[in-house]
């Protein structure tokens, strides 16, 4: 048996696509807000955003991350995701 190398594949809460980590931003729930998660390590639950504006401009004006991460967004929480936008 070859040994298979570990790729972690992400899927972007909005538009369902998969990518490895690399293309997909994670975005963290914490106690204090929804958090762009820059570093992919801040714990807490997670959910992926692929690199397309209009991706992110749904996650913001749906409620498609608020079900992913099963949180409302708050209008700073929306307002902090709106800058990350790429
Ligand atoms: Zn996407």
């Amino acid at each position: 048996m070859p040994s298979k190398k570990h790729v972690s594949i992400r899927t972007c809460a909005v538009c369902r696509d998969k990518d490895n980590k690399r293309t997909l931003t994670r975005i963290v729930r914490t106690e204090q807000g929804v958090f762009v998660d820059l570093t992919g390590k801040q714990s807490g639950r997670g959910a992926y955003l692929c690199d397309k504006p209009q991706c992110w401009q749904r996650a913001v004006q749906t409620d498609v991350l608020q079900g992913a991460l099963r949180v409302s967004l708050s209008v700073v929480d929306r307002d902090r995701l709106r800058q990350h936008t790429p």
